[in-house]
């Protein structure tokens, strides 16, 4: 198919589209706890991104059968949500999709189900600052290879597996565009960076073995070793030779009273005009 790059107006829709995921996560993020089903949180999901105008943009895709991948605890991504609640100490990776306009949005959050241990605690920290780890390398100039490595190395460096049969992706009127955006590789290597690019980088970092099983309801995916995984998401314009990410984590963070300035730098800082 070859790289489609998107200009600023096309730009300015994929991010309409990235912040409905945005809002619903927020959404979501008040309501993740001890008791509550995936499947209640899917049905929410569906009821929010319908009331800001647009579609689910998993339901149906590939004869994905719900709004939301749900992978709790041990399982990578792709899972399917169902009727068992959710207890204190797990973790869910929630991944959401929304098309509106003639443009996908589509990105992930780790969530803390009630008290969760240090270990896992480290797992999401980890895991999310490799996503950013990768995204600084959306530079012009820059290749595939470089996010690859950055995000590999940041994960590798604390011991932790990172998943190689999944990867980032290409992002616009198809979910999944070329390039591929592997969360392991080569500094130097792969497809050169270009104004105009938007993909989704989204690492999935195991706590032990970076293996995988494929579970036989042909979606659901866990660790080898059954440790858990932990997956974030942001989809990420390339606009004047530097990273913009067009979702964000801030509505997740005001509903959980979470403080951070980790996406600052990659915000769009245009200049008001008054
Ligand atoms: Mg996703
Ligand atoms: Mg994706």
């Amino acid at each position: 198919m070859g790289i489609i790059l998107k200009n600023r107006e096309q730009i300015e829709l994929m991010r309409e589209s990235a912040l409905i995921v945005s809002k619903t996560l927020g959404i979501l993020a008040k309501e993740v706890k001890p008791g509550v089903t995936t499947l209640q949180l899917d049905k929410l999901a569906e009821e929010h991104i319908r009331d800001l105008g647009a579609t689910p943009g998993f339901l149906g895709l590939y004869d994905f059968p719900n709004t939301l991948c749900m992978s709790p605890n041990e399982q990578v991504v792709h899972g399917f949500p169902n009727n068992k609640p959710l207890e204190e100490g797990d973790i869910i990776s929630i991944d959401c999709g929304s098309f509106k306009n003639g443009y996908y949005g589509d990105h992930a959050y780790t969530f803390e189900v009630g008290e969760v241990s240090k270990e896992v605690k480290k797992l999401l920290k980890i895991t999310k600052e490799s996503l950013y780890v990768g995204i600084d390398q959306l530079r012009l100039g820059n290749r595939v290879g470089d996010v690859g490595y950055a995000i590999q190395k940041y994960a590798e460096d604390h011991g932790y597996g990172v998943v190689r049969e999944l990867v980032g992706h290409g992002l616009g009127k198809e979910m999944h565009e070329d390039p591929q955006m592997p969360n392991y590789g080569k500094r130097g290597r792969g497809k050169q960076f270009k104004n105009g690019l938007v993909v989704a980088i989204e690492p999935m970092i195991n706590m032990g073995v970076k293996e995988i099983i494929h579970l036989s309801d042909g979606w659901s995916i866990i660790t080898a070793d059954k440790k858990p995984s932990a997956h974030f998401e942001h989809d990420v314009a390339i606009i004047d030779g530097k990273p913009e990410i067009l979702s964000t984590f801030d509505y997740i963070y005001e509903a959980l009273g979470i403080v951070s300035d980790e996406e600052k730098p990659y915000k769009n800082t245009a200049p008001v005009l008054k």
